[in-house]
């Protein structure tokens, strides 16, 4: 099964998509943390991703194609989880065409529905935690960006439960419930 887990930031998708790489042995394929590991690392792609980022705005569709695109080639597992791919319309016409280059298809798309207060509340939270806990929080877990992303969301990426409702994909669930709950939620939809 291959999979895209669609929702504001602060929704959940990165959490979910790890239980389902646990509980069904799926791929996860996140290009948040793609395009983190490349800032760390300080490659030439890093570096000019990372204020774009640090902004809370998307990195250009190309960059994000690319990473996607290098990722369907090897051992697909149990099925691809995308996770904050495709964010825009131009990406999701993108993948279309890369599965079917793989000989793969789409068979869900689960849209996490949470609203704005707690997404910022989650979000705040988690910088918190991470500073708290000895570390330091995402360079873009704060407020300003997190306004930018809330709203780059809602501009480019919210078409996608349109465009993906069009075709059939659509299961929309509750991103507020407990996290066991979302997570039967997502397992329903997948049956
Ligand atoms: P969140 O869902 O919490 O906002 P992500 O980790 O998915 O965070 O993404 C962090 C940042 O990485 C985004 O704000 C954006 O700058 C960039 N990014 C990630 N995925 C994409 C994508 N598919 N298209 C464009 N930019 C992306």
């Amino acid at each position: 099964m291959n999979i895209i887990l669609l929702g504001p930031p602060g929704a959940g998708k990165g959490t979910q998509a790890s239980r389902l790489v646990e509980s069904r042995d799926m791929i996860q394929l996140s290009t948040g943390d793609m395009l983190r590991a490349a800032k760390t690392s300080g490659t030439e792609m890093g570096k000019i991703v990372a204020d774009v980022m640090d902004r809370g705005e998307l990195v250009t569709d190309e960059i994000v194609i690319g990473l996607i695109r290098e990722q369907l080639e090897g051992d697909k597992k149990g099925g691809f989880i995308f996770d904050g791919f495709p964010r825009t319309l131009a990406q999701a016409d993108a993948l279309a065409e890369l599965l079917a280059e793989v000989g793969e298809k789409l068979d869900a798309v689960i849209e996490m529905q949470v609203d704005d207060e707690v997404l910022v509340h989650r979000i705040v939270n988690r910088a918190k935690e991470a500073v708290a806990a000895g570390g330091t929080a995402r360079a873009d877990d704060n407020e300003d960006s997190l306004r930018i992303r809330l709203m780059e969301y809602y501009k480019k990426t919210s078409p996608l439960i349109g465009y993906y409702h069009a075709k059939g994909d659509l299961s929309s669930i509750d991103g507020l419930a407990s996290m066991d709950e979302v997570e039967a939620s997502i397992v329903k939809v997948l049956g």
